[in-house]
């Protein structure tokens, strides 16, 4: 039984063909560039990878080359063989504690958070209406970013502002990433043989963010209202003293919409370091001895080591620290930084293992606390939702 799982971007649709239950990828691929003459698609299947470059007007175009790419390329006989449509979207507010069928309605309330999440929630829906054009009769299923952290309680989600604020507009923390810390998280409870495990999952890619997962919940997370709260990336900042947007809106005559804009962009990484948002910039500039490159690093290591003491305290324990995405499963470096600055919980790292790549546990069988390296899967999950639901 064939399953896609899509995301939309605004100029992009990514997507991966699984089989299911078995979950083994037939074929995935990437439309950019959606809206111009020399727009690119992507299609891998079988080992092999075709490119064409041409004009791709629209996401309903977009949609159509890749569903006619899968037929000529015999991966599906019609588009009667896709079962269902997973779609990743980003926000979905306190509306959505679960994943959803799609209809109407779903459409207009994920619209109606479009306020939250200006960049991305348009942009899934563009999406999720050029696939429902193309396979009417197939179940969509929406699964949110945000899903997963919506078991927070009150005293983890809500900032200690104006309380109407969060009555009114609905500011208070959502969460991001909720689909690869839920798939690393029930991995880890596997790998540990425990379903009331505590763990704090390290989702460290160009996007980075912390989750504290207490017996299969989120409990805490360290991205807030939009993605740029929480721990440095490759281009945010993380937490900030709010005020920098009025000194510097001042200081170099910008909308506090520019100075989000460099928050969110021209930050973390690729601010502090001068050099990039690349974590292998950085780790190989820093050895070369360049100091800001050190501190893009450390001031990242230091970050996370204070998430993972917080949420500590906050869980009452920890059985596991958990690594993955980009720098968390591939940079042993910012692994072992890390470990070695939260050590006083009584880590012990297999400096072996930790050299190593693919999911394994990298501390001792002495260390008190776990640490493992676990590879996420965002569209695994999303086709086990949709296996779920539809
Ligand atoms: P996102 O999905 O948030 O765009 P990724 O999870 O792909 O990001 O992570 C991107 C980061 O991971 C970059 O900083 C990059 O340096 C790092 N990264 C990705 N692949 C590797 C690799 N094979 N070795 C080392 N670092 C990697």
């Amino acid at each position: 039984m064939k399953i896609m799982a899509v995301n939309a971007g605004s100029s992009s649709l990514k997507f991966q063909l699984l089989e299911m239950p078995s979950e083994d990828v037939i074929a995935s691929g990437l439309v950019e560039r959606i809206g111009y003459y020399n727009a690119v698609f992507t299609l891998k299947m079988n080992g092999e990878k075709v490119s064409i470059t041409q004009e791709i007007l629209n996401h309903k175009e977009a949609v159509h080359l890749v569903t006619k790419g899968l037929i000529d390329h015999k991966i599906i006989s019609s588009l009667d063989d896709i079962v269902g449509v997973g779609h990743r979207v980003v926000q979905g507010g306190e509306i959505f504690k679960n994943s959803a069928v799609i209809n109407d309605k779903v459409i207009e309330q994920i619209k109606s958070l479009s306020d939250l999440a200006p960049l991305h929630n348009p942009a899934n829906i563009t999406g999720i209406e050029a696939f429902r054009k193309d396979l009417p009769d197939v179940p969509q299923i929406a699964v949110f970013d945000t899903t997963f952290h919506q078991t927070m309680t009150e005293d983890a989600f809500l900032y200690a502002a104006p309380y109407e604020w969060y009555q009114q507009y609905g500011v208070r923390k959502y969460g991001f990433h909720g689909t690869s810390h839920q798939f690393v998280s029930e991995r880890a409870a596997v790998l540990l043989d425990n379903k009331k495990a505590k763990i704090i999952i390290c989702h460290l890619g160009n996007g980075a963010s912390l989750c504290a997962v207490d017996s299969g919940k989120s409990v805490d997370t360290s991205m807030g209202l939009t993605p740029l709260e929480g721990i440095p990336m490759g281009t945010r900042s993380g937490n900030i003293d709010p005020t920098v947007l009025m000194l510097i809106s001042d200081k170099e005559n910008k909308s506090y919409a520019e100075v989000l804009d460099d928050l969110n962009k021209r930050s973390g990484f690729l601010g502090v370091s001068g050099i990039s948002n690349d974590s292998r910039d950085i780790l190989r500039e820093m050895e070369n001895g360049n100091h800001r490159a050190r501190l893009a690093h450390e001031i990242q290591v230091k970050r996370i080591a204070d998430y993972i003491g917080s949420y500590y305290v906050y869980m009452g324990g920890l059985d596991a620290i958990i690594f993955t995405a980009g720098i968390g499963e591939n940079e042993s470096r910012v692994r072992e930084a890390i470990l070695n600055a939260v050590k006083v919980l009584g880590i012990e790292i297999d400096q072996e293992e930790n050299q190593k790549r693919g999911e394994r546990m990298i501390t001792t069988k002495n260390s008190k606390v776990k640490a493992f390296i676990i590879p996420t899967n965002e569209e695994v999950m999303i086709a086990r939702e949709v296996m779920r639901l539809k």
